[in-house]
């Protein structure tokens, strides 16, 4: 029997993997909550416009992202599907508030060679910039430092820093460059610069195409032209329109919705109200302890937080438990506002807030015009890496609300007040993956390995925080346990 822990997006794809693998015949999946879906969660004002509390759009991009479109189809969840193009009014906006203004964010091939009101010197200007800067060999630093060392300082501040707060919520003062700009870390290790090690990638590229890249490559071709003999398949069809993200009308949390129908319909037990609280790995079993009583299984896939997994195997583990608790996590207060009619100056998808701004706002998301509603809908997020520097250890809910209202409406110049709200804490709900990441990773792997421990790790302490890794993660671990 395998026993899967967690009920979020990565425990119930765990699931619905495990099922399809001949080798976990039964499947039980235990959520200590009494919901699922985990961070996913779609609420609804009074007049019914949707409040996403935690993630809303989905990336198509990569084979991860086109991973979660094969799984949407199989939900039968294609006809739900808000796709964002390029086309989209709000796609291609994206704002930045800085110094009291909001700034537009590039969206064009021109607005690199222009001057810019968030940077120095125009974007162009940085290719020159990165052949010049030394190399420096590392194994890591944070992302703030490497982009402040090869492309500038206004860079790291007024546009990474912003771009980590709505990524991870997090500092990227702290956040690790080989794990969240890989690519662009082992340019430099390996060439010295970013610039020609990208380059040397696209050369390598066009001249190193192997037979199935060509085939691939063919196919993709076939499916553009609209020649594929079947019906385009959702993940071809959002390569095709150049989809760029997606939603699902009504919210987002009928994904974990119909993933929990799809499998309890092919067998797998769910069961809410259950509480891991220790795990011990005996030779022949593992031993579990749920809500107090003694449960036995074969293997473990947990798609808990890595910090809430340290506590399960502290007893037996202490230093996998050590590295596991090693990994942080950061708490965001969410704020849904809802106005009568239409309020905003603008139609985007939103604005970040830098870090040096000194404001307890990470970012608000124009939710409205991202998904139309009748209302104007708008999602603030504040805290993450700050949260307790601005809000304390338990901040009220009047509190957040207020902050979020005051500097919404007045960012934003609305004279309104909010017909509708939803206040939530989300505590400890993004891992941060802090510089030395990757190492930890794989001394966690190495570990569960050498010890030959039947448990297999998903999730979003691990391998990314978006839907897509998460789903991704869940997929590898199933193929993973032992
Ligand atoms: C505010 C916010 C906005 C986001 N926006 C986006 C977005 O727009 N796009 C995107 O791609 N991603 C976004 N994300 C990230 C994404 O939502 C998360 O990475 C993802 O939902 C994590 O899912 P999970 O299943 O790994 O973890 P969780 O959702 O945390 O699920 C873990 C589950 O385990 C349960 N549990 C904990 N301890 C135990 C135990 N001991 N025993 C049994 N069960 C236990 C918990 O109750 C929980 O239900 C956002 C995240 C947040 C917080």
């Amino acid at each position: 029997m395998t026993v899967i822990l967690g009920g979020g997006i990565s425990g119930l794809s765990a699931a619905y993997y495990a099922l399809n693998d001949a080798r976990l015949s039964s499947v039980i999946l235990l959520e200590a909550s009494n919901r699922l879906g985990g961070w996913i969660r779609s609420r609804r004002s009074p007049s019914g416009a949707v409040f996403e509390q935690g993630p809303r759009t989905v990336r198509t991009a990569g084979s991860a992202g086109e991973n979660t479109l094969n799984l949407v189809e199989d939900l039968q969840l294609s006809d739900k599907l808000i796709h964002i193009g390029l086309h989209h009014p709000a796609a291609g906006k994206r704002l930045i508030y800085m110094g009291e203004v909001l700034h537009f964010l590039p969206n064009s091939i021109g607005s690199f060679f222009k001057t810019w009101s968030l940077l120095d010197r125009p974007l162009i200007n940085r290719i020159w910039t990165d052949l010049r800067a030394p190399k420096v060999s590392k194994e890591d630093e944070s992302v703030h430092s490497f982009v402040q060392r090869r492309l500038g300082r206004d860079i790291a501040d007024n546009l990474i820093g912003p771009m980590i707060c709505g990524i991870c919520a997090g500092d990227a003062r702290e956040i690790s460059v080989n794990f969240l700009l890989k690519s662009l870390f082992e340019a430099e290790q390996e060439h010295g610069s970013i610039v020609k090690g990208l380059l040397a990638k696209r050369l390598k590229g066009l001249f190193s195409k192997s037979d199935d890249k060509k085939a691939d490559a063919a196919k993709k071709d076939d499916v553009d032209n609209g020649v594929a003999a079947r019906p385009l398949t959702l993940a071809e069809k959002a390569r095709k329109e150049r989809l760029m993200l997606w939603g699902l009308r009504g919210g987002l949390e009928q994904l974990p919705q119909a993933l929990a129908d799809n499998v309890k319909r092919r067998g797998a037990k769910i069961q809410t109200g259950k509480r891991c609280e220790k795990l011990t790995f005996q030779s022949d079993r593992v031993e579990l302890s749920v809500n107090g009583e003694p449960q036995e299984c074969s293997r473990v896939i947990s798609s808990l937080c890595a910090k809430d997994l340290a506590e399960l195997l502290r007893e037996q583990h202490p230093g996998l438990s050590a590295e596991l608790r090693a990994i942080p996590t950061v708490t965001v207060g969410v704020v849904n506002l809802e106005f009568q009619g239409n309020v905003l100056p603008l139609q985007a998808f939103g604005f970040l807030v830098p870090p040096k701004e000194n404001l307890p706002l990470l970012g608000v998301l124009f939710d409205s015009c991202i998904f139309p509603e009748s209302s104007t809908v708008l999602t603030v997020m504040m805290g993450g890496a700050w949260f307790e520097k601005y809000f304390g250890a338990n901040p009220s809910e009047e509190r957040l609300l207020t902050t979020a209202i005051n500097h919404t409406k007045s960012i934003l110049q609305i004279d309104e007040e909010p017909v509708a709200h939803n206040v939530a804490v989300l505590k400890d709900c993004i891992p941060q993956h802090v510089v030395g990441h990757n190492a930890r990773v794989k001394r966690i792997h190495d570990y569960i390995s050498a010890h030959r421990i039947p448990l297999a790790l998903c999730g979003s302490s691990y391998q990314g925080v978006g839907l897509n890794d998460v789903i991704l993660s869940a997929k590898q671990a199933v193929r993973d346990v032992k």
